[in-house]
């Protein structure tokens, strides 16, 4: 913030990196890239990709595991106060994509980091125009960084492409009004309505996710909403109507993409796997009440 209380522009930042796929036909409208930053303020149980929520902490554990020699031990110089200090550096042009990394790390982190700012970012996008309709930035969770969100999706615009953020709403939205500006739509995780629910499934409430839903609804903002499907942690016919009586007075709900997603246990963390998948049968049942309910784009996956 400057002296008078605006906040100040924040460029050029640069921003953990997990993954950039060039094509993706699943992370919204058309072909799009999606980028994956690291980072996540939530610790769902289901979560699929565990080695996205936290950053390295450069314990070294990984580096003698790669077999590929993509992984180094560099010493930092000494510090003021004399105490000495290590990196693990990550070399992509020696990775086999293993995975060996990620499965030995115990802190949800990944050696497979690079740090990018916008410009850089874009320049990866750039590879793949005029093939792509759309950009989409997920996570970890992506508006841990909305300075950078709002760099690169102006630049996108400038390019005269689609963008959407996929979130798990537990930022304000509405301090971001610059983002917003440059943001076509939000694809936001609703993970559970009550809010012992959310804590048992997150760790954490879930007030500013459904600040972030009604505001997102009213500024014609919201994309999609989403919902894992674990019968053992909520009562998702109960999520499902709970929502749509909530939005309704934001929006017109018919025109709003409600995506069910069946939980799977490939990927969650071996104390989360005992949580059943549910069959087709059920996922079928649920489309019912979700059009009862007056949804009207329902997508089962
Ligand atoms: S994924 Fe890459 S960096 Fe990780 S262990 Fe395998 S080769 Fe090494
Ligand atoms: S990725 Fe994990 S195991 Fe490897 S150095 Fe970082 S914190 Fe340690």
């Amino acid at each position: 913030m400057d002296r008078k209380g605006t906040r100040m522009k924040k460029e050029n930042i640069k921003v953990p990196v997990n993954r950039i796929i060039p094509f993706s036909a699943v992370d919204g409208p058309g072909n799009r890239t999606a980028v994956f930053l690291q980072g996540c303020n939530l610790d769902c149980k289901y979560c699929h990709n565990p080695e996205t929520r936290a950053l390295c902490i450069h314990c070294g554990a990984c580096v003698g595991k790669c077999p590929a020699g993509a992984l180094s031990i560099v010493q930092e110089p000494t510090d003021t106060m004399g105490a000495k200090k290590s990196r693990v550096v990550f070399d992509p042009a020696k990775c086999v994509a293993c995975d060996t990394c990620i499965h030995t790390c115990k802190h949800d982190a990944s050696p497979r980091i690079q740090w990018m700012n916008a410009d850089e970012v874009l320049a990866e996008i750039q590879k793949q125009m005029p093939f792509i309709r759309g950009v989409t930035v997920s996570g970890g969770e992506c508006m841990l960084y909305p300075e950078f969100l709002t760099e690169l999706f102006a630049k996108c615009k400038e390019l005269g492409l689609h963008t959407l953020i996929d979130s798990n709403g537990m930022v304000d939205f509405s301090l971001y009004p610059d983002l917003l500006a440059v943001t076509d739509g939000v694809m936001l995780d609703i993970k559970a309505f009550r809010e012992e629910d959310h804590v048992r499934v997150t760790g954490s409430t879930n007030e500013t996710v459904l600040q972030n839903a009604a505001f997102l609804a009213g500024e014609d903002k919201l994309y999609e909403i989403r919902t894992v499907v674990v019968r053992e942690l909520f009562d998702p016919a109960e999520v499902i109507v709970s929502i749509a009586e909530f939005l309704r007075p934001f929006t017109d709900i018919g025109r709003l993409r409600y995506k069910l997603i069946a939980f799977r246990p490939f990927g969650v963390r071996e104390q989360y796997q005992i949580y059943e998948s549910p069959d087709a049968s059920y996922m079928q049942q649920l489309r019912l009440v979700a059009l009862q309910a007056g949804f009207k784009d329902i997508v089962i996956i």
